[in-house]
């Protein structure tokens, strides 16, 4: 299929070529011409499958054949009826289409990629509405009513609540990686966002999956969506070489890292840590050692996010130092490796860590450095995406540990309980190994407590809104 054939107009097709995109990926050769009928959608995809084009070009296609809004900053000094003394009052803003999406990176990715899209469209005004910016600048770029909203919630809910924004016009409602959204514990503000729109929108809803909480919200706010499913494929990230190396400490670890990184094939490296001074440790650290490094995480502010994210981009910086949330989304088509210096506090965090790389078509590797302990987590990570990561050594380097036996299986009594123990007292079996037939060698070991790192409530949790506005 080609774009011409999605149905999309000209004044698209022409910045899609200039974009040099030659054809629709698969969920944007299902989503475009069902979006563009006017069609719910819940697509289940990951980031790096296009789903960025998918629902705005549909949108911008809308959108563009729409009539120009007159600018109206000031609806009672426009009819002549209030004193000139008293302070211009504002009207909201009121959006034909509004894009929720999890994280502050994501929602500049989608409002740079609306710019790149709808270049061609004059009058189009997209705006972003993130959680640690400034609120007087935001309400300002409010004011020009612009067309496009692309938001994180909490930070909507805030103006919403101050009278700045109107949903009444609204026609298209986006839910950017939903799944995400309710872990972060954003579900309260989407359903008052989402009952403060139309009925009669059009919604499109993407997720990496479409069970549990977010299937049932997804159905709640969706009419007869059509249902288009481009995960598996993602999820397995064919196009990405996983490895794993067990380390004996941390000055194992380190020095391991460091031998990695003078790989002459990496181009730029993500390296993702635990905890946001781990990262600021890490990437000090790196650059002492040489490496061009620089840390990315929740607690620097929104313009030094931006300024890091922009070096990477412009290949300025060569290892990135990031946590988990803060690099969420990244999309830097040049990141060749992704190293999980610390393993991810979920197994799910993990597909989206390593799919920071092979981006855009590219092969990437994402190396793992594991201490033996971490065992269980590592076969929760292979149950998750159900393939074995390849245990790796590199000569001179080799971990002296070696990974604990596994615990001799105690003979079974009738009945199926270890002999010499009551069912109440014996609950389960020590060291009975969860489903895993990949790798029988390693160790049945507890998982080590998760070490802090961005903050976030687990899948399902609910915060309060003060907590949700600062992370959104
Ligand atoms: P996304 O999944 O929306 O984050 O997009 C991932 C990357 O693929 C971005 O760098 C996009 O610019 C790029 N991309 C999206 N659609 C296409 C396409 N049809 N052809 C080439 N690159 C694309």
């Amino acid at each position: 299929m080609t774009f011409a054939e999605t149905g999309l107009q000209e004044i698209l097709l022409k910045a899609l070529a200039e974009a040099g995109y030659q054809e629709p990926t698969p969920v944007q050769a299902q989503a475009i011409p069902a979006a563009l009928e006017g069609r719910d959608l819940l697509v289940s995809s990951q980031t790096g499958s296009g789903k960025t084009a998918a629902f705005m070009l549909p949108a911008l296609d809308r959108l563009a054949a729409q009539p120009r809004r007159p600018f109206v900053p000031d609806a009672r000094r426009a009819s002549g009826k209030e004193r000139p003394s008293s302070r211009p009052r504002l009207q909201p803003a009121r959006p034909r289409m509004l894009v929720l999406a999890p994280t502050r990176e994501l929602a500049l990715q989608v409002t740079a990629a609306t710019e790149k899209y709808g270049r061609h469209i004059r009058h189009l005004k997209a705006v972003a509405i993130l959680g640690g910016m400034p609120y007087p600048k935001q309400t300002m770029l409010l004011a020009r009513n612009p067309e496009i909203l692309v938001a994180t919630p909490g930070r909507l809910i805030d103006h919403m609540e101050s009278g700045r924004i109107d949903f009444s016009e609204l026609q298209m409602l986006v839910l950017d990686e939903a799944d995400r959204m309710l872990d972060m514990g954003f579900i309260e503000d989407i359903e008052k966002i989402v009952a403060a729109t139309p009925a009669d929108r059009q919604t499109l809803l993407f997720s990496a999956t479409l069970d549990g909480a977010v299937g049932r919200i997804a159905r709640e706010i969706t009419r007869d969506p059509l249902q288009i499913s481009i995960a598996a494929a993602h999820t397995r990230h064919e196009n990405i070489e996983q490895r794993l190396h067990f380390v004996d400490d941390l000055a194992h670890k380190n020095r391991l890292l460091d031998h990695l990184l003078r790989d002459a094939n990496i181009d730029q490296a993500l390296v993702f840590t635990a905890t946001k001074r781990e990262a600021d440790t890490l990437s000090d650290r790196l650059n002492l050692a040489g490496f061009n490094a620089a840390p990315l995480h929740g607690d620097m502010h929104q313009g030094a996010r931006n300024r890091t994210l922009n070096a990477m981009r412009r290949g300025h910086i060569r290892v990135l130092v990031a946590t988990d949330v803060a690099a969420r989304g990244i999309d830097v088509p040049t990141i060749t490796h992704v190293f999980n210096y610390d393993l991810p506090k979920f197994a799910e965090d993990y597909v989206h860590r390593i799919g920071r790389t092979g981006r855009a078509g590219r092969d990437g590797l994402a190396i793992s450095l594991v201490n033996h302990a971490e065992q269980f987590a590592v076969r929760k990570i292979e149950r998750f995406t159900k393939q074995t990561i390849p245990v790796e050594t590199v000569a001179g380097h080799e971990p002296v540990r070696r990974p604990a036996a596994k615990p001799a299986k105690p003979a079974r009594a009738k009945g199926g309980w270890p002999t010499g123990e009551t069912r109440k007292g014996a609950g389960r079996p020590q060291g009975k190994p969860a489903a895993h037939s990949q790798d029988k060698s390693r160790a049945y070991a507890a998982p080590r407590s998760p070490a802090g790192g961005d903050r976030r409530a687990p899948a399902g949790a609910k915060r309060s809104g003060a907590a949700q506005r600062r992370a959104g």
